[in-house]
């Protein structure tokens, strides 16, 4: 007798799926924790399969670096000097214990309420990256695990930022890498949509802690949102708007602090229709910037092992310019762990290197930055009111940007959003 063909997964499937991620502030405390937990319930009583991805418990992880840093002075200090920076495999093994405690937690909440749950690391739900340890880029997602728990009634709670390489080594993916798990596995699991929840009930046209008139923005295309993360603003990383932009996953930003069920504002982020032009603009601010120049060797064999160990360092090239043998380079630390080592190692590399620091970067994302040389005279004239000396404007087709003071980054914002938002 001839067995019935299995179903597959789609035609089985009688729940939407709802992955839900919530940041570190989220689930700061057991009693935050607790609420978290009651927000999934209802979820799930609302009819969903639940998938909910968690950070590590409010600040954590940054403890956990310091802790590394400690470490790393104490042998330093005592007899043979070691290296400078922990290294990054340890720093790996190191921080994806953060997102484990707090999966455990919620796993445990969940149940206490009456409802299955299990919990699994990064590795344990498929997430395989390459080998770049603390900065790791995920390559696939086999969520086989995730699907037979779902099917079999359970919510699924899974560790945030981390994975596991090809050569089966923990790794974590760059810091606030949690999104980019949520989203991920939002894709991979065809999920309904991907809420990520933090203190914040969504995208903002400039951080309202600097600029008091910034508003909120209640929806948003992939590509405006993914310019203001990589421009600076702290709504989500930028990697996890690639992933959404690459399969289509509408994201929404909300709080989790407020009411469960209750009216709430959130950002919705989401494709362009045909024809549509993004309409959102925002100023975003990155504190963390340092200006380059150095000159090219004859080999042409500096600017390509500077970028290698920039990269490696976790600091992002804003901009790169070359004009004959004169090189200028814009980069970001702020997801830098240390970069002690690198600036040394930079120095002996490239010819009359002079880096700037204390530099910051600020920018006007959004629709219409390209048209023509005007958004760029209209920032210059801006700063200038507000008495901000830009060393250097750049511009492209969705942000128009100047690298300043890094004290008067506060300054540059409120200008910039009063001449371009409004
Ligand atoms: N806990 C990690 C961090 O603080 C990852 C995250 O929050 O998404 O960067
Ligand atoms: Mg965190």
């Amino acid at each position: 007798m001839l067995l019935p063909e299995p179903k597959s997964e789609s035609e089985t499937r009688t729940r939407p799926i709802v992955v839900q991620k919530y940041g570190g502030s989220s689930v700061a405390d057991v009693e935050k924790l607790g609420s978290v937990a009651d927000r999934v319930v209802a979820t799930r009583r609302a009819g969903y399969d639940v998938v909910v991805v968690v950070s590590a418990m409010g600040k954590t992880t940054d403890a956990l670096l310091e802790l590394a840093h400690q470490a790393c002075r104490a042998s330093a200090s005592g007899g043979t000097p070691g290296a400078i920076e922990p290294p990054r495999r340890e720093l790996d093994m190191l921080v994806s214990t953060g997102e484990r405690v707090a999966m455990a937690l919620l796993s445990i909440a969940i149940q206490a309420r009456g409802l299955s749950a299990i919990s699994f690391t990064g590795s344990q739900c498929g997430i395989i990256t390459n080998d770049r340890h603390f900065d790791a880029r995920i390559i696939e997602v086999r969520p086989h695990r995730i699907e037979d728990e779902l099917a079999r009634g359970m919510v699924v709670i899974v560790a945030g930022y981390q994975g596991m390489s090809y050569k089966r080594e923990i790794t974590t993916l760059g810091r606030g890498g949690s999104d980019t798990t949520a989203v991920a596995l939002a894709a991979a699991l065809q999920a309904e949509r991907c809420e990520i929840y933090s203190d914040v009930d969504g995208v903002y046209s400039a951080d309202p802690r600097a600029v008091p008139d910034a508003h909120h923005l209640p929806e948003l295309d992939y590509a405006t949102l993914q310019h203001m993360a990589e421009s600076g603003a702290k709504v989500l990383c930028a990697q996890a708007v690639e992933w959404a932009r690459r399969a289509g996953v509408a994201v929404y930003a909300r709080s989790s602090f407020d009411p469960v069920g209750g009216p709430a504002r959130e950002t919705l982020v989401r494709k362009l229709g045909p024809g549509e032009e993004p309409r959102a603009r925002a100023v975003t601010a990155d504190r963390a910037v340092v200006l380059a120049r150095f000159r090219e060797d004859a080999g042409g064999r500096a600017l390509p092992a500077a970028i290698e160990k920039i990269a490696r360092a976790g600091l992002r090239v804003v901009h790169l310019r070359q004009a004959g043998d004169a090189v200028e380079l814009v980069l970001s630390a702020s997801a830098a762990p240390d970069w002690s080592e690198t600036r040394a190692e930079l120095g002996k590399l490239c010819r009359e290197l002079a880096l700037e620091e204390g530099l910051g970067l600020v920018s006007v994302v959004g629709g219409g930055m390209a048209d023509g040389p005007e958004p760029l005279r209209r920032l210059r004239r801006a700063l200038g009111h507000a008495a901000v000396e830009p060393r250097l404007c750049l511009a492209s087709a969705l942000c128009a940007s100047a690298v300043v003071d890094a004290a008067r980054l506060v300054e540059a914002q409120r200008a910039l959003h009063a001449e371009f938002v409004g």
